[in-house]
Parts: structure tokens; sequence; C-alpha cells
């Protein structure tokens, strides 16, 4: 079992009250390695990253030079990206196929963003008197902390990390207690991409860490990606002391079918949405909407895709869906799937463990006969579930689509451009796909409407969560003002 400590200012740090987690494979069960699991970690790594701001190079050093050290950091992450991909697939159980592909593409999010570090400025404002000159510019944030999850570990927290290090920020990392080893080496690499000590801090933990890096008072914000009951404890901790957060959490993305779509793009669509890393993405089309006039034709098409679903070892590049990451998903997915069917939900494909494989390993599940009443279309599964329902031309399907707390993404599948961008305009979610599914980028803001969330990753936006602005006023003439009088 390999021994991995904390990374504050740029070196290993071990626990000093002796408190770890271990790290294991959801495919063979090994415990491989063991991290700290130190809740006292979080002062010293907080207080390295205060002192790396108020003190240090990074947010006082020039946009180019940052730019510079992001695009090392890049490259050198796309050289590791074959073994930071495998440590992915064996913590999490994600095939290396999307693990590895994810590893390869982060180096594009900080050439992005380091793209962006030499050219943060401000403006000249129009004065109210010619006597000001009147200027804003944009400054770092501080402090930040970020908590990420389990499922897309190095992606997610690169999504937070390229735009928050371009800006000139600092900040502590924790990252999930499934899959904490990626974080740990992303710093070791970033430190031989030359950023200075105490810019990127790792602790590693559970909720007890999490909570304390949320709950610390000398942060300025905290981003967070996760589910829906860590970010209220999170945005608890964040009006406590009165910093703003990003939260981006989970889903029920609907995936509208209509019934001039191109059968077979959608059905590639709906298993990408749903059986991609076995349904556990947030972004998971975990229930679809089918015109009437294609229901059966899709179904069997979809069931019998579904069954070929090839399962077994994520490392291996023949395998298209692995287990579930934990023992605690699987029970909470199988539970979800049980309920369902008592809600008299029909399993048109999966609902089960995989006969051969068991473990962790559940087939992909379609139910039908379900509808947004029933529990298993209004609450995210996180799992390889598809709900399937069918509708017909009276049927509003924007109110239907629209029915849910949740507002992450959505599909629209149809080759009609006006029925297509009509029912776009209509749904209250962050992402629409039209005749797609499942595709982000550096370029693009990601994040959600109602509770998937707020503020957004990704895109110049994400630049602007960690800016403030500052105002200066300069009086140019030297002539005395009235003291009693506003402006
Ligand atoms: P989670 O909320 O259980 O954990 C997320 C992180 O929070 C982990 O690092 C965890 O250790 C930490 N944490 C747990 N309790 C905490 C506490 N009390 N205080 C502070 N931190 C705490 O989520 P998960 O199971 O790791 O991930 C699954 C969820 O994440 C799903 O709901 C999914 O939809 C969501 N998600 C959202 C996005 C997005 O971009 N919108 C992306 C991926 C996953």
């Amino acid at each position: 079992m390999q021994t991995y400590g904390n990374r504050i200012n740029n070196q290993q740090v071990m626990p000093t009250d002796d408190r770890w987690l271990q790290t294991s494979s959801p495919y063979t069960g090994e415990v491989w390695a063991r991290v700290p699991d130190s809740p006292a970690a979080v002062d010293t790594a907080v207080a390295a990253a205060r002192k790396a701001f108020d003190e240090g190079r990074w947010p006082r050093m020039s946009g180019v030079e940052r730019a510079a050290i992001m695009r090392k950091l890049g490259a050198l992450l796309t050289e590791n990206a074959e073994t930071l991909g495998q440590i992915e697939s064996r913590d999490n159980g994600k095939i290396i196929r999307e693990t590895g592909a994810q590893a390869k593409a982060l180096q594009s999010y900080y050439d992005f963003f380091a793209g962006v570090a030499d050219k943060i400025g401000g403006d000249v404002l129009p004065s109210p008197n010619p006597n000001f000159l009147i200027y804003t510019e944009k400054v770092p944030i501080g402090v930040v902390g970020a908590i990420v999850p389990w499922n897309s570990p190095l992606m997610l927290l690169t999504w937070k990390l390229a735009p928050l290090l371009a800006s000139g920020c600092t900040v502590v990392v924790k990252p999930s207690d499934i899959t904490p080893v990626t974080a740990l080496l992303l710093a070791d690499i970033a430190a031989d991409a030359g950023l200075p000590e105490g810019v990127l801090n790792v602790v590693t933990g559970g909720a007890e860490v999490g909570a304390k890096l949320s709950g610390h008072t000398d942060l300025d914000k905290i981003t967070f990606t996760g589910g829906g009951s860590t970010a209220r404890h999170i945005a608890t901790a964040a009006a406590q002391n009165l910093i703003p957060a990003i939260l981006e959490l989970g889903g029920k993305s609907p995936q509208v079918v209509f019934d001039d779509a191109d059968v077979e793009a959608a059905v590639n669509g709906l298993l990408a949405g749903i059986f991609a890393a076995g349904g556990q993405t947030c972004v998971a089309g975990s229930r679809a909407y089918v015109h009437e006039a294609i229901y059966d034709e899709m179904v069997a098409r979809l069931v019998k895709r579904a069954n070929e679903i090839v399962m077994g070892n994520p490392a291996d590049m023949a395998t298209e869906m692995g287990p579930v990451a934990s023992d605690a998903q699987r029970e909470r997915i199988l539970g979800m799937i049980d309920k369902a069917k008592t809600e008299g939900a029909l399993v048109e494909a999966g609902g089960c463990l995989d006969p051969d494989l068991g473990g962790r390993f559940i087939r992909p599940t379609i139910l039908s006969n379900v509808d947004n009443q029933t529990s298993i279309v209004r609450e995210e599964v996180f799992g390889p579930v598809l709900a399937i329902m069918k509708f017909s031309d009276t049927d509003d399907i924007t109110a239907l689509a629209n029915d849910s707390e949740f507002g992450l993404a959505a599909g629209i599948w149809t080759k009609n451009i006006q029925r297509a961008h009509g029912l776009a305009k209509q749904l209250r979610v962050g992402t629409v796909w039209i005749n797609a599914y499942r595709a982000v980028s550096y370029a693009v803001p990601f994040g959600g409407f109602k509770q998937s969330g707020y503020g957004r990753d990704n895109g110049l936006e994400a630049m602007d969560a960690f800016l403030e602005t500052r105002t200066t006023w300069v009086e140019l003439s030297g002539a005395t003002r009235d003291p009693f009088v506003l402006g």
C-alpha cells in the first residue's frame, strides 16, 4: 500500500494527528493507498495560501509570467496523462477510455485560461465632473477553497483551478475521499512547472476535513462541485463568513425526442447521456420523453444497445461501462430501482447486478411505465438508470421537461429548427444540447439553474468569479470641495 501526504507549500506533509483514510479500487476491492484525513491540516494549508496571496509573487507577477507557468503545467499534465488516467480509473472505476481522454484534455483548459491571464485589465470610466479621472482594475479575489467530487476528479478540479490560477488567486483544494490521489499528484506537477509555494495546496480527507475547509474564516471564496445536501452545508458556512460561493450540483436532465428526429443519432445520444460513465455524471440525461410515433422503435433500439454494453475491467480499452464507484453507490442505485418497481415501473433492460460480474456492476437499466410524479423521474440516481416516457402532440413538452427541481442540462432531438430553438428558449436549464449530448469545453460556461446550483465553471465568465473590481477616483484639479456634500 502506498502512503501519500498532503501538499502544502509545495511540500509533502504527513498528518500530525496520524489520521488516515484508505482508497481502494471499486473493480478489485484492493486497498492500494492511504492519504491523510486530518482536519488539523486545513489550518496549515489555508495559512500557506493566505501567505502566498498576501506576500507572495503569484498575485503580483504579470499575467504573462503566470500564463507561462500555467502552460508548463498543462504540458506536464499531458506528459503524465497516462498515469493520471490510470489512477483515476483505479479509484473510481470509470473506464480508462474516458479517464485517459479527460487527462489528455486538461492541458487545453490551462492553455485557454493562460491566454486570458495576460489580458486582465480594467476600464476608464466617464466622470461626472471633468476634474476626476476614474478607473477600474480587476484584482484577484484572494484565497479560494475548492471542494470537488469523485466522478471526474481532475477534470472538475481543473474547471476551477485554471481560471482561479489565471486570475492570481491562491487555493486550498479538497478532493473527494474516494479519489484523493490525483489532486496530490497534480500539485507536485504544478510545483515542477514553477508554481510558487503556497499557491496550490491540497488537503485530503472526508466530510470533516471538507467542513473544516468550507467553514474556515480566512477564505475569500468557496467553489464546490458535488451533491445538494453537502452544498447546503457549504452555502451555510459561506453565508456565516459572508463570502461568495460557486455551487455546481446535480441534475435530472431531460432528453426530448420528437417524431422527426434522426432515430439512430437520438439512440446514440440517449445512450451517451445515461450510460457513459455508468450514469455517474452530473449531466446524466436520466429522463427521456419520446414522441409516441417513434416510442416503440426507440425503446426497442435502446434496449438492444443497452443489453450489448460491454462491462468489465475499467482498465481494458474494450470495456464500455465499469463498476459503480462504491458500495454506498450500489446500494443507493439498486434501492432506487426497487422503489421505482414498487411504484409501477417496468424493467425494459437491466435493473439488477450483472449476472456474471456481480460486485458493483449494475447493468444498464431502462425503466418504462413511469411519469413525472414517480420518484425515479424526480430524484437524481447518479447511476446507469434511464426513465423513459411517451408524449403526444397534445402534451405540453415544455412543462414536462421543466417539471423538476433541477436545471442543469437538457437534450433536444429534432430536425425542425423552429421546434428545437423554440423549446431550448423555454427550458430552465444551464446547458441545452440540440442533436447532441454531453459536449463540454473550456470556452463554454457550465452550471445550473434552480437546485443544480449557481455560478459558472469554464468560459470567460469563470474568470469573473475569481476577480473583484477596484475603482479608483483621482482628483486632478486640486480644487477645494464642499466637505458636507456628496458627489
Ligand atoms: P458529495 O457532495 O458527497 O461530495 C463532494 C465533496 O464534498 C467531496 O470532496 C466530499 O468529501 C465533500 N464533502 C462531503 N461532506 C462535506 C461537508 N459536510 N462539508 C464540506 N465538504 C464535504 O458529492 P459526490 O458524491 O462526491 O458527487 C456526486 C454529486 O456531485 C452528484 O450530486 C453530482 O450530480 C454532483 N456533480 C455535479 C457536477 C456539476 O458540475 N454540476 C459535476 C459532477 C458531480
